[in-house]
Formats: C-alpha cells, sequence, structure tokens
C-alpha cells in the first residue's frame, strides 16, 4: 500500500477498514481525561464490553444453582473447556482436540516439557533462544537440572550475529543442524517478546524433525497476532498466555497444543490429574490414570469458570473478524506506523527499530532502540496520553493491535513521539 504522511489520509484508511466497528466492542482506559493512545496490547489486552456480562451470568449461576451448575447452567461447567476448543483451535491453525485452555502458560510449558523433553544420554540437548523471556528461561533451566543434567553443557542458546538484534533462520536452522545427534528439543518464542520477530516455525519445525528432535513454541506473543498452522506445520506442542492478544483479562487463562499424532500415545511420560482422565469415568475416582485422547489429556484441575467465561467473550470476537482478516490489517496497521517513524527527519540519530523490517517476519509490535534519553522520551508518551511499554535498556515496544486500534491514532503517535525526541 501508498502510504501518505497525514491525518485526513490516516482518517481515510479507518473510514475504508472493514474491521473498524471492532473498536467499539472494547473498553479503553483514560489518561487526563481522553482516551489513550492503548498501544500495549502485546501485555495485556483490552477488557471486551461483552466480558462483564458473561462473567456476570456465571456468578449469578453459581448464585441461584450452587453444585449444581456443573451439570444445570446454562453453559455447564463440567463441559467448560470444551466450549473455546474450535475457536482456539481456528486461532492458532489446528484441530479443535489438539488444543484445550487449562493452567498459566509457564506450567503449561512445565507439563509439555515433562512430555516432550526426555533427555537420553545421547540426546539431551535443547536449542533455544538467548534472551528469552525470563520464565522460559527459568522453565528450560530448572528442566534440564529437574533431569539432573548441567544446563552449561545442556542448553544452546541462539545469539544474533555481532551487531545485529534478530535471528536469521538459516542460523537457526545450521544450529540445529550442527547438534543434530544431541538435540532433544528446540523450544523458540513464537514471535520474540524483545524484538518481535516471528520465527519461520515451519521451516524451524522441519530442521527440528529431520534432526531426530521434538519441537515447541511459547506463543504467548503470537496467538491472536499472527497467522498460525500448528496442525500443518507439524509443530510438536505450544503454549501460550490469554491475557496478550487473546484479550482474556489479567492473569487469564492459557493454554496448549499438542498435536494429533500424540493423540491417542499413551507411552508418552506425563504428569496427570483428575480433569485429563477419561470423561466417562471421571467421577468413578478410580485407580489408574487413563487419559483423554488429544490435549485434553493433559489437563489437571477441574476449570476455572470465572476466567473461562472472560475468555469466551473475547474469543467470540475472534471468531467474528478471523484471523485472515485481522492479519491483514494488521499489515498495512503496523506498516503505517514503520513507515511514519522512517519518514522523521534523521531518525536514526534517535532510534532503530530493531523489529525486523519484513512484514512476514513480524507481528504487529514494533521495538523501538533508544540511542539517547530513551527513558526521559517514554515519560513524556505517557505525559501525552500513549500506553506503550519500556524494557530495560533501552528498549520502548508500540503494539497497535488491529482488533481495536486505528490509523488515525498510529498517526497521533507518530505525531506526539516526534515531538518527545525533540
Ligand atoms: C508473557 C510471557 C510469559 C508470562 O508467563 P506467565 O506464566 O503467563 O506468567 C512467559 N513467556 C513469554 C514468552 C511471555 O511473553
Amino acid at each position: 500500500m501508498k502510504f501518505e504522511p497525514s491525518l485526513s489520509f490516516a482518517r481515510k484508511l479507518d473510514r475504508q477498514d472493514p474491521l473498524r466497528s471492532f473498536r467499539s466492542k472494547f473498553l479503553f482506559p483514560k489518561m487526563n481525561n481522553r482516551t489513550a493512545i492503548y498501544f500495549t496490547g502485546n501485555s495485556l489486552g483490552l477488557q471486551p464490553k461483552a466480558t462483564k456480562k458473561i462473567v456476570d451470568e456465571e456468578l449469578s449461576d453459581w448464585a441461584k444453582l450452587g453444585v449444581e451448575g456443573h451439570l444445570h447452567s446454562r453453559r455447564p461447567w463440567l463441559y467448560y473447556h470444551k466450549f473455546s476448543k474450535k475457536l482456539l483451535a481456528k486461532i492458532v491453525g489446528a484441530k479443535p482436540g489438539e488444543v484445550v485452555a487449562m493452567n498459566q502458560l509457564t506450567v503449561n510449558l512445565h507439563l509439555m516439557m515433562a512430555s516432550f523433553y526426555r533427555p537420553t544420554e545421547k540426546r539431551y540437548k535443547i536449542i533455544t533462544e538467548a534472551g528469552a523471556f525470563s520464565s522460559d528461561q527459568y522453565a528450560v533451566e530448572s528442566q534440564i537440572k529437574f533431569h539432573g543434567l548441567n544446563p552449561a553443557h545442556t542448553l544452546i542458546e541462539l545469539s544474533p550475529r555481532p551487531g545485529e538484534y534478530t535471528l536469521h533462520t538459516e542460523d537457526i536452522l545450521k544450529s540445529i543442524t550442527e547438534n543434530k545427534n544431541e538435540t532433544a528439543l528446540v523450544m523458540l518464542g513464537g514471535v520474540q517478546y524483545y524484538t518481535g520477530q516471528f520465527f519461520d516455525i515451519r521451516k524451524i519445525t522441519q530442521a527440528a524433525h529431520r534432526a531426530g528432535a521434538m519441537v515447541g513454541f511459547d506463543l504467548a506473543h503470537a496467538a491472536g497476532n499472527v497467522s498460525l498452522h500448528l496442525h500443518k506445520d507439524e509443530v510438536d506442542f505450544a503454549v501460550w498466555c490469554g491475557y496478550k492478544y487473546l484479550n482474556s483479562g489479567p492473569g487469564g487463562l492459557a493454554g496448549v497444543f499438542v498435536h494429533e499424532k500424540y493423540a491417542a500415545d499413551n507411552t508418552l511420560a506425563r504428569l496427570a490429574g483428575w480433569w485429563g482422565h477419561t470423561e466417562k469415568e471421571r467421577f468413578q475416582m478410580k485407580k489408574g490414570f487413563r487419559p483423554m485422547p488429544g490435549a485434553d489429556g493433559w489437563q489437571l484441575s477441574n476449570f476455572p469458570i470465572l476466567s473461562g467465561a472472560a475468555q469466551l467473550a473475547s474469543l467470540k470476537i475472534f471468531e467474528e473478524v478471523g484471523m485472515p482478516a485481522l492479519r491483514k490489517k494488521s499489515l498495512n496497521l503496523t506498516g503505517y506506523l514503520e513507515y511514519l517513524l522512517k519518514s522523521i527527519p534523521h531518525f536514526e540519530n534517535h532510534f532503530s527499530i530493531i523489529t525486523p523490517s519484513n512484514p512476514q517476519a513480524r507481528g504487529c509490535q514494533l521495538s523501538l532502540l533508544m540511542k539517547k534519553n530513551g527513558k526521559k522520551i517514554f515519560d513524556r508518551l505517557t505525559q501525552a496520553g500513549v500506553i506503550a511499554d519500556w524494557r530495560e535498556p533501552g528498549v520502548i515496544r508500540v503494539a497497535p493491535v488491529p482488533l481495536y486500534n486505528t490509523f488515525e491514532e498510529v498517526f497521533m503517535f507518530a505525531e506526539i513521539f516526534k515531538n518527545a525526541i525533540r
């Protein structure tokens, strides 16, 4: 698309935007009595207006029915994990049986690694990205130690080439090939939280499988942001959280993907709980765990209804929009932001955009590495009504979310940013 640096052009794009009506389904925080420019949906997605109603309905069913609500509420609690299956499957490119909403992200990462990281004397290494989100680092290191191994000899952390900020796909593939006899697991983010780089899930998965390794992705910044095809790409497992692009509320419900090829594989080691047990005999409380087929068999506990209700409100919006339309708008929205930022005279003296410039290698987020006065500039943005995100030592992350942000907001942000760096 050919962009123009003017408010009237931005407004024209908004008028032509087929998704423009979805903004009105969300609640926006205010700053200085004005609607904030909220570019932090990558950290905590906004609240859909429908959330309150659906959570209230569950509270009211609980009040009226007590324990009977498990079977007799309008959305019987006993089956609640089934209500979001199809919706989640579409978002991550899976079959409904391959996904389930459960727990929190880091918990799920551990559960998945319990099954898919099974080091042997010969095959024990994990390939991951250097500078992964801290929780992922801790999860991976503690899993390694849990197996009695030393992270220093077990963990391969991929770093960008000198002077660069993101990884070349060929370098990832090369490391997998070089370590092909010892690698047990390749574990990466889908979209890197700091740089916004969207990894080539398909190529990485193929390389890992050629090497005889398992492969898993942390989709915290990818689910609801970019187009995913986990089933077709034959990813072994994936995890995500619900509160970022999926707008499920603070601490919201997370989820997992386990590829269909493991649906009936009862030889995989796993940590078990009653909610993963064969549904028909779950309440017989019998000895001997027999997992449900598919991702459901990794559930531990009974379903958190209030979090699940909040998630449903948002997933129904995703169902209406569809990921293809969302991604299409996202490419233009973030493309416009990049265009405006790069139109700032001598912008290179003030910041560089470390997110890949190839739109296929990023989601909606741009990470701006500030060359001087980064924190001061960030504070000026805040004063001017922008909610963005500051990451030490000097990155401002901005994420125009196609579900509820506008081209006009992108234009206004660029104006505010231009003034702030002066
Ligand atoms: C947000 C995020 C987390 C947070 O983990 P929780 O278990 O949800 O607290 C972990 N990893 C990545 C990559 C994230 O982006």
